[in-house]
């Protein structure tokens, strides 16, 4: 049975701009131009659609709005000023908040307050943390390892990264439970499916090339560039962080070395390139801005610049300068990790790909 909530349409207003919802007269243009639009979607008419009527339970078993770039196409051509794009992006607001049991993505998300709150408390906690458990500081030389022991390092890694963990794949397994299990009312996968749809996930996360099929191409680029910028920040500071605080210099083609630069200067040009364009507004899925999406090009920037900072005392042989400015970094990169990878605008990088292979799975037994 479709339930309708008529309360929907106020509830997803929470989630950023879709005022103009009612506005829309379905006349399909925004479908025209789409380029993810196609025989089997409908994208985006059919979830505005579903958001104009209430339709809540088929927008949670919706996978469509994950397939959508948001390269603006539609926010440009519609006649109504409907703003689809923006519309779409809100959804994904709501789906996260929706795939989040603990509730807290919607927290952040329907709270500008909420999420200043939770980024500056966990960047206190972390600071207490260091504070309480550093090792002896040595001021006649950099001593980063010494600084921060090797075991409290590995605790920290493995604290982190079994709550994202945790966090991450519950998230996913619900996200799955509301486009597969619910849509295909009890029919069985063969597990061979679930096998050979996998490549999906893996091609789609590394080379993003479904985004190449926007006019555009260098809004792919940058995209691309960005995310392997704050893929490889999550690889080296939850895998690799031991590593990277050895007290002696790395040659310059030390893997370890080459990935701290690239990091630094994806991430550098990435967040200045997305900051100054959502300032000007220059293109249509850049005129609205919420505020998470403020908060991770910031936790972003100021990942970037404080871990070149580090890199540039250690290389001058400031020790603590070093130190200090070691201890501000993982107060940035604590909040970024915990906060956007499971709760908000990071999570999207995992729950693209999973759509298109739950898709596969859904579709393959339908
Ligand atoms: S969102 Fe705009 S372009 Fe799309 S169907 Fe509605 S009125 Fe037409
Ligand atoms: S923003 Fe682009 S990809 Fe998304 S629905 Fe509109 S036209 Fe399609």
């Amino acid at each position: 049975m479709v339930k309708v909530d008529p309360e929907f349409k106020e509830e997803l207003k929470k989630y950023g701009r879709s005022d103009f919802l009612s506005a829309c007269f379905n006349c399909g243009v925004c479908t025209a131009v789409c380029p993810y639009a196609g025989e089997s979607s409908n994208l985006p008419m059919k979830i505005i659609r579903y958001a104009q009527l209430g339709l809540k339970d088929k927008i949670l078993q919706s996978t469509e709005p994950w397939l959508c770039y948001y390269c603006g196409e539609c926010s440009a051509s519609c006649p109504r000023g409907v703003e689809p794009g923006e519309v779409v992006m809100t959804i994904r607001r709501y789906l996260t908040s929706k795939y989040d049991w603990t509730g807290f993505s919607r927290r952040i998300y329907t709270s500008k307050i909420a999420e200043i709150i939770s980024a500056s408390l966990l960047a206190f906690v972390t600071a207490i943390v260091i504070w309480l458990l550093h090792g002896p500081i040595v001021t006649g030389r950099v001593q980063l390892e010494t600084f921060a022991p090797a075991h409290i390092v590995d605790m920290g890694d493995m604290v982190i990264g079994i709550f994202l963990a945790v966090l991450l794949l519950s998230n996913l397994y619900r996200m799955y439970r509301f486009t597969v299990i619910s849509r295909l009312g009890g029919k069985g996968i063969p597990l061979q499916r679930y096998i050979i749809e996998l490549k999906h996930v893996i091609v789609q996360f590394l080379t993003q090339i479904r985004y190449s099929q926007c006019k555009i191409k260098r809004n792919w680029i940058n995209h691309l560039v960005l995310m392997w910028g704050y893929t490889t920040v999550f690889i080296l500071t939850v895998v690799f962080l031991r590593l990277y605080l050895t007290n002696e210099w790395y040659p310059i083609t030390n893997p370890i070395r080459i990935a701290g630069y690239f990091s630094f200067i994806a991430l550098a040009y990435g967040t200045v390139y997305a900051m100054i364009g959502r300032i000007k507004k220059d293109e249509p899925f850049r005129r609205y801005s919420h505020p998470t999406d403020w908060m991770f090009l910031w936790l972003l920037f100021l990942t970037a610049i404080t871990g070149i900072m580090v890199h540039a005392f250690k290389y001058l042989n400031m020790p603590l300068a070093t130190y200090v400015t070691f201890s501000i970094h993982l107060c940035i990169v604590v909040p970024l990790l915990a906060l956007e990878v499971p709760f908000a605008k990071w999570a999207h990088l995992a729950y693209r790909p999973f759509a298109i292979y739950f898709d596969k799975l859904a579709s393959s037994s339908i």
